[in-house]
């Protein structure tokens, strides 16, 4: 039998974000996929900033960044008649306000190439070991889980015992049937066909470098994606009849009568079909198992946040886990996993809806085009939706003061307790730049404003203890922030220090200097260990 600390159910983005985290965090980890390997079909293409920087902390956002489509290729939204037809309306994106409020603005990225770096990193973790061709099929306790594991090349099962259960299964989610886990849900209301194919479009797309194109004139309906920097990749996904089984030269056809030529060289590289559907999964944890990306929720991928709030799922489960197991945190501190990430989900879901109804009753003839792309703002423009999540938990210690509140497309920055941390880029006393969210990977970090004293004890523990770190930001301190005053955004005065979580958002933010004693037992209580 194999034991391990935590066995994660799926290769997916999520899964092996989750793995990768954990790996950092010095937990041992198996991960398993029953596919060969990681995935070939380029599902989700909208990384957000938010993604980013948690892909930044595992240090491969610059890798991700390499396979993506560039910014100049992905530089807005269109609406054609057909490819080569008529332009009936367009989004174009302004340049990214993420600069100011991230290091690391979003990407256009196929999903199954940022896979493939996300697994080369789960793997180089040397807590972490990957197996892929390896399908559970049993799960038993799931309160001490036991679960059977058939590796598919070889037919042998084996037992892994583990503390923990990250189930990254995917919207079909095994382990939640098993587990019989209810959803709230809407059930399914489309199917589509998303066909990933090679066609020379370069010459198309002089004066229309759109990341996704809707084709609505008649016969034409669909959304092509580019999906290579070469401009010769690239998806038609359209509406298709769940019963009928779509043939290589239809599929073709319906490419072609998207772009608006009978006679353009396509050849298909991948197909995949998928349902339209939304749902909340009720309990996020059943016993020591815990539900994770599309396992726990899924929604039309109108907006993005599939994916996206998936691996945000796996950023807030990661430390937790650590912590419990690492770090002396009570089981408690698990309990917050779904408190914080249940109601972002269900507001994800409900914003995913409204932009698929925003598009389904969109008109493009001349007189309501206009109106039509209008309506879309809401649908692409999301920046205080992705941004914006302010956690509301035990996990997090209320300062009191008011909390501005950000909308679907405007990020109010905040570093109110319970928000992302903000970023602001500092100089350290190497002379590289870097921002306040590179300060808190793997541990908390109390940022200490210019006026406070510094504690003298500012290393991170390593007895078992949280590790908690010390820097001050301030003209005289271990980092000068170069623009933007740290004090302005995170709202705190001279004497200020703002404690950040694992996660990077904020735990609890202080209005005069707490003493080292004072941040360690605040993490304490955080961690569930003091009552109060
Ligand atoms: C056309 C399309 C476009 C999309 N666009 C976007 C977008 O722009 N942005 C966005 O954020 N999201 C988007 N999504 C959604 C996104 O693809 C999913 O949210 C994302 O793949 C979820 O990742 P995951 O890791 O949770 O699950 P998955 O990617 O589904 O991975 C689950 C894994 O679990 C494995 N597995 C399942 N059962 C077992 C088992 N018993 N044993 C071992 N392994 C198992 C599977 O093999 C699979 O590899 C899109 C989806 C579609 C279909």
């Amino acid at each position: 039998m194999t034991t391990v600390d935590v066995l994660v159910i799926g290769g997916g983005p999520v899964g092996l974000t989750a793995a990768a985290l954990l790996g950092d965090l010095g937990v041992e980890t198996l991960l398993v996929d029953r596919k060969p390997t990681t995935s070939s079909h380029p599902r989700a293409f909208g990384v957000h900033p938010r993604t980013m920087e948690v892909w930044r902390r595992l240090g491969v956002a610059d890798d991700v960044r390499s396979v993506a489509v560039p910014p100049e290729h992905t530089a807005g939204i269109g609406w054609m008649t057909s490819l080569t037809g008529m332009e009936v309306g367009r989004l174009m994106f302004p340049p990214p306000p993420s600069v100011e409020v991230s290091p690391e603005p979003g990407c256009f990225c196929a999903q199954h190439r940022y896979e493939a770096v996300l697994h080369e990193a789960a793997q180089a973790r040397a807590a972490v070991s990957v197996r892929f061709g390896c399908e559970v099929t049993a799960i038993q306790r799931p309160d001490a889980p036991r679960l059977t594991v058939v590796d598919s090349s070889t037919g042998v099962s084996e037992v892994v015992s583990a503390r923990y259960v990250v189930a990254a299964d995917g919207l079909a989610s095994p382990v939640r049937q098993r587990l019989g886990v209810r959803e709230r849900a809407t059930g399914r209301f489309g199917h589509s066909v998303n066909v990933y194919f090679r066609a020379d479009l370069a010459p198309l797309r002089k004066e229309r470098p759109f990341a996704l194109t809707w084709t609505v004139g008649p016969g034409a309906e669909g959304t092509f994606a580019v999906v290579a920097a070469d401009l010769h990749e690239w998806t038609f996904n359209f509406e298709a009849d769940p019963d009928h089984v779509y043939s290589e030269a239809e599929l073709i056809a319906a490419v072609q009568r998207g772009v608006g030529d009978p006679g353009l060289a396509v050849e298909i590289l991948d197909v995949l079909r998928w349902d339209y559907e939304q749902a909340v999964t009720d309990s996020w944890c059943v016993g020591r198992t815990f539900f994770c990306g599309d396992s726990a929720h899924r929604f039309p991928p109108h907006g993005g946040f599939g994916m996206n709030s998936g691996v945000q799922d796996a950023e807030n489960l990661a430390w937790k886990l650590a912590a419990v197991l690492r770090w002396g945190a009570g089981e408690s501190l698990l309990d917050t996993y779904e408190t914080e990430r249940k109601p972002v989900a269900t507001y994800n879901s409900a914003r995913a809806l409204a932009n698929t109804q925003a598009l389904a009753s969109a008109k493009w003839d001349a007189e309501h085009a206009q109106a039509s792309v209008d309506a879309q703002v809401e649908h692409f423009f999301t920046l205080g939706q992705q941004m914006g999540t302010v956690y509301r938990s035990a996990a997090v210690i209320d300062d009191g003061q008011p909390v501005e509140q950000s909308t679907v497309t405007t990020y109010v920055e905040s570093a109110c307790p319970g928000a992302r941390a903000p970023h602001v880029e500092l100089r350290g006393a190497d002379g590289r730049s870097i921002s306040t969210i590179d300060l808190c990977r793997g541990r908390f970090v109390a940022l200490v404003g210019a006026g406070a004293p510094i504690p003298d004890e500012r290393r991170p523990a390593s007895d078992g203890r949280p590790p908690i770190a010390w820097a001050a930001i301030g003209p005289t301190g271990d980092y000068r922030p170069i623009g933007r005053s740290w004090h302005d955004v995170y709202g705190v005065g001279d004497a200020g220090t703002v404690l950040v979580r694992p996660d990077g958002h904020v735990a609890a933010r202080f209005a005069e200097p707490p003493s080292p004693a004072t941040v360690a037992e605040v993490v304490q209580r955080l961690l569930g260990r003091l009552a109060g």
